[in-house]
């Protein structure tokens, strides 16, 4: 398995793909990869000639330092999984200053207003760190093909919007949420749920789907009130924001329109750690 440290490398080992046209597919990940890493990896693979996962934890999109240098950093584990089940992958792992060259900042961007909604309203200019390292990460890897989450559904319609506006070539794909059994979202945070909280995560999704019931025949004012109120009464839980948003504009649903696609949305703090969720409303 090719690991790449440095851009430079990289970009002279793409150079040949590139001059074919062959597509190459790419997969940005912060690593401690889990099965929902790897789905998104497995179905790059299949479908381009070569897939390029980088793993690179952007100091940029983090608004709390304590949650960055507890992010779990696992690259030798990750390289294994990686190898296990992808022949055609590389591995991109360069270090913060090769990407910010001693400038660790983050450009400000517009992206129509999606920015300030839900995970933009509580973590102050993450999205423009999502943006600065998506943006530089394709300059580099010139991707025809870039996978991403629903799990990080607003992320996910942040970078359409980057490509959008800045015309970047570069068709972006989103890939349903995995779950573990219990119907807990998996993430790289949930490493550092005990046991017990990852039992209590569960109910994220219960709740979610009970929303969903819900809003089949509740206003969403009214599904949302009633997340609220059940989820404050969990103890083992704080819950930061419940919405139920139009899935393009991401602006909360006032009342609901016919032609419309809704999802809700939600963050939660167990043992202070933050884990989000969305479940698609319309199907
Ligand atoms: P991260 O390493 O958390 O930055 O995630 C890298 C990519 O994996 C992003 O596009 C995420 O949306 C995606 N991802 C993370 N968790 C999941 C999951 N449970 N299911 C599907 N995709 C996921």
């Amino acid at each position: 398995m090719l690991v790449f440290k440095t851009k430079s490398l990289l970009i002279n080992y793409l150079k040949s793909f590139l001059d074919l046209n062959k597509p190459v597919g790419f997969v940005p990940t912060m690593g401690a990869l889990h099965d929902g890493h790897l789905a998104l990896i497995k179905n790059s693979s299949k479908n381009n000639k070569l897939t390029v996962v980088s793993i690179f934890v952007n100091p940029t999109q983090f608004n709390n330092l304590e949650d960055l240098e507890k992010y779990p950093r696992t690259l030798e584990k990750d390289i294994e999984k990686i190898k296990n089940i992808c022949s055609n992958c590389i591995i991109f792992a360069p270090s913060v200053d090769d990407i910010y060259e001693g400038k660790t900042c983050a450009a400000s961007i517009e992206f129509d207003g999606i920015e300030f909604e839900m995970e933009g309203k509580h973590r102050p200019g993450h999205f423009d760190g999502v943006g600065t390292i998506v943006k530089k990460l394709f300059e580099i890897v010139k991707p025809t093909n870039a996978y991403f989450g629903e799990k990080d559904f607003q992320q996910l319609q942040i970078v359409k919007k980057l490509v959008l506006k800045n015309k970047i070539d570069v068709t972006v794909v989103g890939c349903p949420i995995y779950r573990e059994k219990s119907g807990l979202a998996m993430s790289s945070r949930n490493e550092r749920l005990s046991i017990e909280s990852k039992e209590s995560a569960a109910v994220i999704y219960k709740t979610l789907q009970i929303a969903k019931e819900k809003f089949g025949t509740k206003s969403a004012q009214e599904v949302s009130l009633w997340v609220i109120n059940s989820l404050n009464k969990n103890k083992d839980l704080k819950l930061e924001y419940f919405e139920i948003a139009d899935e393009n504009t991401l602006k909360t649903c006032v009342r609901k329109a016919k032609n419309k696609k809704y999802r809700a949305f939600i963050a939660v703090y167990i043992e202070n750690i933050r884990l989000i969720d969305n479940i698609s409303l319309n199907n």
